[in-house]
């Protein structure tokens, strides 16, 4: 079913953007600086496949921090639950996602949850495959399952770019390593977690993804069930508790869905039940979420009384 131009859906984008400051594109890593801060697009697909979107929606993003709601669902289909909340926790932390202190202030050093980069590093850990390019095939294909779309594969550009650059990220591994946390090479992990993060789509391959998790993990078309409805929910918790930065709290509040966003100015949401929705706007907030993105998600909550709370 093709996607229709929804036109109310415009008229609140323009809206959103008149009701939100600027905000600028990520620029930590290199090549997520390219992007274009006035872009913005998004899609909406409910589970009968309806699909309605606005703005220029063949626009390409990497996933960033949004990758890391798939390596938790796929490591804990491959690992089990006891032994991936063995090695990352499941509490929120008030800090940003890459900071260092709490593996430092923590006794046994681990890090508090998987939507954090330290939490996400330990996570990816877990991945299974004998080699990097193995293991990145492993979660492409997961994730190719979910968005519906076999052509999805990872910017090489962005990888690279954020693997050059990427020294915080570094830091974490090599204490993490220090305590036990994992055991692999930094460098092999830090390559993997990089490619995933380099992960590129569309906002359809979003929305499409988001409202599998809606549907507690089964395929919006033939309703098979691509992932345990358990698995789903451990990672709804997570994207409500953890999705959205330092600024999930007020999300929950203001919006009061799962989400999840990622610093090239994608946000995925899951409306339990109704729908998911992809968003890309690269401008970000000062927390790093997409600002008409977050405007955008706390007028449709409104207007369609979207909160679960
Ligand atoms: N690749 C990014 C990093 O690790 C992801 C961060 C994000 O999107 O929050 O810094």
């Amino acid at each position: 079913m093709p996607c229709q131009t929804n036109s109310e859906l415009n008229e609140l984008i323009l809206q959103a953007k008149r009701e939100t400051e600027g905000g600028r594109v990520a620029d930590y890593i290199p090549a997520l600086a390219k992007a274009n801060p006035a872009d913005f697009s998004v899609a909406i697909i409910h589970p009968d496949g309806l699909c309605i979107s606005a703005g220029d929606i063949d626009k390409k993003f990497t996933l960033q921090s949004i990758s890391k709601v798939l390596t938790l669902a796929l490591a804990l289909c491959d690992n089990g639950e006891k032994y991936v909340f063995s090695k990352v926790g499941y509490e929120p932390t008030g800090d940003p996602f890459n900071s260092i202190i709490k593996l430092e202030t923590n006794n046994p050093s681990k890090p508090l949850n998987p939507m954090i980069n330290a939490g996400a590093l330990a996570v990816t850990h877990l991945i299974k495959g004998d080699s990097v390019p193995d293991r990145i095939e492993h979660i492409l294909k997961f994730v190719r399952k979910l968005a519906g779309n076999d052509k999805i594969t990872y910017s090489k550009q962005v990888a690279e770019s954020e693997l050059a650059t990427s020294n915080l990220n570094r830091a974490l591994c090599y204490f993490m390593k220090q305590h036990g946390v994992i055991n692999e090479e930094v460098e092999e992990l830090m390559d993997l977690y990089t490619k995933q993060c380099a992960i590129e789509m569309d906002c359809l391959d979003l929305a499409r993804i988001g409202v599998v998790f809606s549907l507690d993990g089964k395929d919006p078309q033939s309703g098979e069930q691509l992932l345990p409805a358990e698995v789903a929910r451990l990672c709804k918790t997570f994207m409500v508790t953890c999705g959205m930065y330092n600024a999930s709290g007020e999300f929950a509040i203001r919006v009061g869905i799962p989400a999840k966003s990622g610093v090239s100015g994608a946000i995925m949401g899951s409306v339990p039940n109704q729908f998911g929705i992809g968003i890309y706007g690269p401008a970000l907030n000062d927390i790093g979420n997409s600002s008409t993105g977050i405007r955008l998600l706390e007028i449709l909550s409104e207007k369609y009384s979207l909160s679960m709370f």
